[in-house]
């Protein structure tokens, strides 16, 4: 008998599962099924039709990716030339420190793929792809303690463990109701359509961008200058057109410089099995100020003195203010002018921005533990310090750079500050109103509103397959205040996701549905199942406010394909155990 393994989606969560799951060497015979939506495996919503079209680009260069059966460099020269014409490149011009078109790169892992079930056929494991296929249902079967796979052509399958790797979602609310409302931009193909008046954008990070570029080609042309800047003309039947951007409190990202280990490398970050010496040392939590101060104030030590040592007795929260007090002050195109001229010395040097490496770095050091933080904790994370690494690790391509100047310089592209009270409400003919204060004062129509402002978090109750919230197999995530009078506070300041528990204190919901270090789903008194594993990034981000990307795949399948590989052969009947 075969262990058989679910992937749920097809894309590069499970393009980097898969390998993981194949590299392993283990007595049992394999089988691996792949389930997908869609036609092409590797590519996903990012790097497909679905999320792409040609004007968008990675935000990651060939040499940070992580490792598949061959590098782009590699790739780029063994593909057919056919396939990389469509994108302007070829061997001689590519160069694998830059980043690269979404679509090309699509094409890439789905050949990554394929090499990888290629080799796979000689250990004998035994791969099954299901295209056009869409998992509805996943359901725990009591008698053989396996899982059925319910999909939509109605053959029903039997497995050992299922890894759901659903990926993005985004959910409509107006769009297709209301004329000219769009909810996400995605598919990128809708909103390319000549315009003759103001369009309003809600955010101002990557997701913005991808819609900003789509709208500027559909209606305008760029030229390239000599001195690498561009100039946009708008086309005659466009005249009217411009780009409205409301980013809070008037924030532009940053962008993308030279990374000295895009691999992130963990150095210094809290391993699993520290976790309960760190816990019992601290009161049963692992702090944010031991996170911060081990993963970025003692590492600014050696990499940039100068700034560690005014920032080496700040608290969080006067770190924040600290590094927010330059972009206060300055107009958000003129401050992504002088990052655009510092990330491209940077590039050319081969020299990072240290502060802002490292605080990429205790981004992604700050995931694993924050399941084991305090709710107190979490709330300072989300409010205080994530509004700051968002914007730093947004990692803007320069091209895209150019093209936001280029729009501002022409007077296409506005920008203007918001702040939570703002409101968009959908109207009644087309488009939205724009309300900048909870009064409704000051408001502003717009014909066309797309709302940008990236993967919203899903909750217990978005989540897709239906039986595993009625068997209690899935439940929502919370965490524990450390100090029953703050939750009381937070209640009292009107917080709705502070719950008394019934035993004793305080939790916090924090979005999505609980898991543990291993990716396996947690019940609602927090044992977990050993068969269902979740990489589906928005169903996660309340206990790892900061996963996402090509290094979190590559991270969660590893410790995924340890825990599948390092459990009793998958004949054991499995029963649920406290995390
Ligand atoms: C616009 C955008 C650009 C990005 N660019 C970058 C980048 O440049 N670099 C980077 O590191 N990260 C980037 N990211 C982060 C991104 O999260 C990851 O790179 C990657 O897409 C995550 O892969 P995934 O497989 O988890 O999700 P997805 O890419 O969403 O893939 C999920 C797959 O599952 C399939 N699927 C979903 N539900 C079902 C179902 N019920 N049954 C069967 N199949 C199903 C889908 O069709 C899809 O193929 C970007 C994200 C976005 C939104």
């Amino acid at each position: 008998m075969s262990r058989k393994i679910a992937l749920i989606g097809g894309g590069p969560a499970a393009l980097f599962m898969y390998k993981k799951l194949t590299e392993f060497t283990s007595d049992e015979a394999l089988e691996i099924i792949i389930y997908e939506k869609n036609n092409q495996l590797g590519a996903g919503m990012p790097y497909s039709n679905c999320g792409a079209m040609r004007e968008h680009i990675t935000n990651v260069s060939g040499n940070e990716l992580p490792s598949l059966p061959q590098t782009m460099k590699e790739w780029v020269a063994h593909v057919e030339p056919t396939i990389l014409e469509p994108f302007g490149i070829n061997e001689r011009n590519f160069n694998e420190c830059k980043v690269v078109p979404r679509l090309l790169f699509g094409i890439y892992l789905q050949n990554q793929f394929e090499l990888l079930i290629k080799k796979s056929k000689l250990s004998n494991i035994i791969t099954t792809i299901w295209y056009s296929t869409t998992v509805s249902d996943i359901v725990y079967e009591q008698n053989t303690g396996m899982y059925k796979i319910v999909d939509d052509r109605q053959k029903d399958f039997l497995v050992d463990e299922a890894v759901i790797c659903t990926g993005h979602v985004w959910p409509k609310t107006f769009e297709g109701k209301v004329d000219g409302w769009f909810d996400s931009p995605y598919p990128p193909q809708k909103l390319k359509q000549i315009y003759n008046a103001p369009v309003a954008i809600k955010g101002a990070s990557l997701t913005a961008i991808d819609a900003i570029r789509t709208l500027a080609h559909a209606n305008g042309h760029f030229i390239h200058n000599n001195d690498s800047s561009y100039t946009y003309n708008l086309n005659d039947e466009s005249n009217g057109f411009s780009i409205v951007l409301h980013s809070l409190y008037g924030y532009l990202p940053a962008v993308r410089f030279h990374l000295e280990d895009p691999h992130l490398t963990p150095k210094n970050f809290i391993e699993e099995e520290e976790v309960p010496d760190l816990k019992e040392k601290f009161g049963g939590y692992i702090p944010i100020d031991y996170i911060f101060k081990t993963n970025f104030v003692e590492p600014l030590k050696i990499q940039d003195n100068a700034l560690y040592n005014v920032i080496k007795h700040m608290s969080i929260e006067k770190f924040v203010t600290h590094m927010f007090t330059d972009r206060e002050n300055m107009d958000g195109f003129d401050l992504l002018r002088q990052e655009c001229k510092e990330a491209e010395d940077s590039i050319a040097n081969r020299s990072s921005v240290i502060w802002k490496e490292t605080l990429g770095a205790l981004s992604y050091a700050m995931n694993y533990p924050a399941k084991h933080m305090s709710a107190e904790d979490m709330l300072r994370l989300k409010k205080v310090l994530m509004p700051l690494v968002s914007l730093i690790i947004a990692y803007v391509p320069q091209s895209s750079c150019r093209e936001l100047l280029a729009l501002h310089d022409a007077g296409v592209l506005t920008l203007i500050p918001v702040d939570e009270s703002s409101n968009v409400i959908p109207n009644e003919n087309a488009g939205a109103v724009y309300h900048y204060d909870k009064e409704g004062n000051k408001k502003v129509h717009f014909k066309t509103f797309i709302n940008a402002i990236g993967q919203a978090a899903m909750q217990l109750n978005d989540f897709p397959f239906q039986s595993l919230k009625d068997d209690g197999i899935v439940s929502a995530a919370y965490l524990h205040f450390k100090d029953d009078k703050k939750a009381e506070e937070e209640i009292n300041s009107g917080n709705e996701l502070v719950v008394k528990a019934a035993t004793e204190g305080y939790y916090l919901k924090v979005p999505g549905i609980g898991i543990n270090d291993h990716f396996q789903v947690l019940n609602n008194v927090g044992a977990f199942d050993p068969g269902i594993f979740i990489m589906a990034v928005p169903f996660i981000g309340g206990l790892n406010p900061d996963y996402s990307g090509l290094d979190f795949c590559d991270t969660a399948s590893e410790k995924i394909a340890e825990t599948i590989f390092r459990k009793t052969p998958a004949t054991n009947k499995k029963v649920l155990q406290l995390s």
